[in-house]
């Protein structure tokens, strides 16, 4: 990956999410308060629009400036947590370029800082359940031999496995966590954004 490459996948994120953000409202509705669509959509418009006309000299540069946007203009518990996790993320990749095990060190920071701040483990209903096997599934493809593209394609279908998971779980974090048991049957939002960010990655370096 390289700059002109995080850019497009952060676009394509900012694009998927502008596509989905009633159907993520709507996953909200069910068993939050019918805002995440909305929180993610206003997040990702401040990203595209921080980032015209910025220098970026690394991947990093883009994805801790895609990172710190959210964190300012998302005021939802997401917003920190994606913030985080692309600041982190960022953090790791200070080169022009960057090849798969950077990048797949880089996501492990990322789901280490999202983990500090939520405090949410896999089976909690959460971002998690999608990052978590989107990150192994990632690690797992590249051991394995496959290029940088496959290894995305790997994180994408695992992400969405793992969003689809979240609909039989009980929320123990967040505002689902409220519902208790009845949060069981529905399908976690922001586990449902995090297959959207995979799915942008496969999209973008399909090929690479
Ligand atoms: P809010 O809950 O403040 O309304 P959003 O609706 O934008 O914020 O985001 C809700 C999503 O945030 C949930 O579906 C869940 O995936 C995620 N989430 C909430 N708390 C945590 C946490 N502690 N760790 C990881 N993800 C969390
Ligand atoms: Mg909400």
């Amino acid at each position: 990956m390289d700059v002109p490459l995080a850019r497009s996948w952060v676009a394509a994120i900012a694009a998927a999410i502008a596509d989905q953000a009633d159907y993520l409202t709507q996953l909200d509705s069910a068993i939050g308060d019918a805002d995440h669509g909305v929180n993610m959509h206003r997040g990702f418009t401040a990203v595209v629009a921080a980032l015209e006309g910025y220098e970026a000299a690394s991947v990093g540069d883009v994805l801790v400036r895609t990172g710190t946007t959210l964190v300012s203009k998302v005021g939802g518990a997401s917003g920190p947590l994606y913030g985080t996790a692309f600041r982190a993320i960022g953090k790791e990749l200070t080169g022009s370029t960057v090849d798969g095990p950077e990048f797949a060190a880089a996501l492990k920071a990322g789901l280490e800082g999202l983990k500090r701040l939520g405090a949410a483990v896999p089976g909690d209903k959460t971002i998690v359940d999608a990052y978590a096997p989107a990150l192994a599934a990632f690690e797992g493809a590249l051991g394995e031999g496959a290029p940088f593209g496959a290894a995305a394609a790997a994180a994408a279908q695992a992400a969405e496995d793992g969003a689809h998971a979240t609909t039989a779980m009980q929320a123990r974090k967040g505002r689902a966590s409220y519902l208790g048991p009845r949060s069981v049957g529905h399908q976690d939002p922001g586990a449902t954004s995090t297959w959207l960010v995979f799915r942008a990655l496969a999209a973008v370096t399909a090929g690479a």
